[in-house]
């Protein structure tokens, strides 16, 4: 069984959203990975009653509780004082802890105050974990089979004692050598999250071995298939039966995977076809465009990118300022499709059209979208609704989505 963890992070800041709790996200994922089941993460300001409430919470349900902060030597570093309290036990000045901070200071360069005194105590009964990185020794207390383990809250010198010190000190303590976490991710368009859900909801279940997870932002949807096993090899077999469920279920709605983005996907999809590609888009602010000139490569032609429509409108016609209705689609855009192409000379042409309208809370698009050359093309029509910044991410979405479908059927 995997031991249950809990991730506590320390400091006010981090209460006050004055700083961001990267520390936990890290921690998590790390410990994760490790074979560790992280269960709970908690935050608690600088406040001695506070922390210790939560130490004795996170003690009683967890079998390892990682701390992160307040391990400074000012008066609001306060870590060392819980936990010793926690445990009932006074906190006992080191002096091999004081040689190497004082060793930091002049290696330095820098006059040591008297308050770092304060980093050479820890708990009596704690083991110290050495930070050659910095000032603040972290330490660790076992007991009744548990372990809890402090880490200086400064990201660099947590993440490099979670790796040296840390985490072989887990594996022996809870000897979970014989085990690892392997994840994929995949990545989906073109579907709502709940219809994702629809699809393979029944594969999504706790306490399954490998267990899948979803994570939907708007538009683009990442389904996390996670295994645990006695090794590498083991895992990734677990994991590929069900990315094989999942990519049957889904079919072309599945983009990609790990670290691939959309624009990523289409823009090597556009530089395998060798074709260049003009781009007319009144609508997403030149999301499309955008993105796909920042790949690597990329054929994109931006002549006509969000250029000065007035000028356009004598070449291009009156249907860039009304755009066609959901059932003048097919007629209207195929055409401008083709001229853009053509006026660009490039071999494909992309057009999205629409004008964001107010209604009542947010905005209204009707959105006519076509992709194509001389030969093929098609198009379609989205009414789409929904604020600001979120619409036109839809928008930029579905027509890179648009071009992805275009660019697998050629
Ligand atoms: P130090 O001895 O350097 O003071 P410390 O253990 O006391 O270390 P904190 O004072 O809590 O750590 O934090 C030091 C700095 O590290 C903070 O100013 C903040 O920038 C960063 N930090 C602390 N906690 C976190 C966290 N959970 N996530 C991201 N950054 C953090
Ligand atoms: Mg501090």
């Amino acid at each position: 069984m995997a031991p249950v963890c809990e991730i506590v992070t320390i400091g006010s800041e981090l209460l006050l959203g004055q700083i961001v709790d990267t520390n936990a996200a890290w921690l998590a994922e790390t410990l994760n990975r490790a074979g560790v089941d992280v269960c709970y993460h908690s935050t608690v300001g600088d406040d001695l009653e506070r922390m210790i409430s939560v130490l004795r919470n996170a003690w009683s349900r967890a079998d390892l509780v990682v701390c992160s902060g307040g391990l400074g030597p000012t008066k609001d570093d306060l870590t060392r004082q819980a936990i010793a309290d926690f445990f009932g036990v006074p906190l006992t000045f080191r002096q091999d802890l004081m040689d190497r901070i004082e060793a930091f200071f002049l290696r330095a360069g820098y006059h040591m105050a008297d308050n770092n005194r304060l980093q050479a105590y820890i708990p009596e009964g704690a083991e110290p974990i050495l930070n050659p990185r910095g000032t603040a020794p972290g330490f660790h207390v076992q007991r009744e089979g548990k372990l809890i383990a402090t880490l200086p809250g400064v990201p660099v010198e947590l993440k490099y004692l979670t790796r040296e010190t840390l985490l072989p000190l887990i594996k022996e303590h809870f000897a979970l050598g014989g085990k690892t976490i392997c994840y994929r991710v995949l990545k989906v368009t073109g579907l709502g999250e709940s219809s994702v859900d629809r699809e393979i909801g029944d594969l999504i279940r706790s306490g399954t071995n490998p267990v899948v997870g979803l994570l939907a932002s708007p538009g683009d949807i990442k389904v996390r298939i996670a295994a645990e096993a006695k090794n590498e090899v083991e895992a990734l077999t677990l994991i590929q039966g069900v990315e094989e469920e999942i990519r049957g279920r889904l079919g072309k709605l599945v983009y990609g995977s790990g670290d691939d983005t959309l624009e990523g996907v289409v823009a090597g999809k556009l530089a395998d076809s060798g074709k260049s590609l003009a781009v007319l888009d009144t609508v997403s602010g030149g999301g499309v465009a955008l993105r796909l000139s920042r790949e690597p490569g990329n054929s994109t032609k931006q002549g006509l990118v969000l250029s000065n429509l007035e000028s356009l409108r004598s070449r291009l016609g009156d249907s860039l300022w009304e755009p066609p209705s959901a059932s003048t689609v097919q007629e209207v855009i195929p055409p401008l499709v083709r001229k853009i192409a053509r006026e660009a000379g490039a071999d494909l042409g992309l057009v999205l059209l629409g004008f964001p309208e107010r209604e009542e809370d947010g905005l209204r698009v009707e959105l006519s979208i076509g992709v194509g050359s001389e030969g093929t093309c098609r198009a379609a029509h989205y009414s789409l609704g929904g604020v600001e910044n979120t619409l036109y991410e839809r928008c930029t979405i579905i027509g890179l989505d648009f071009l992805r479908k275009f660019l697998m059927n050629l």
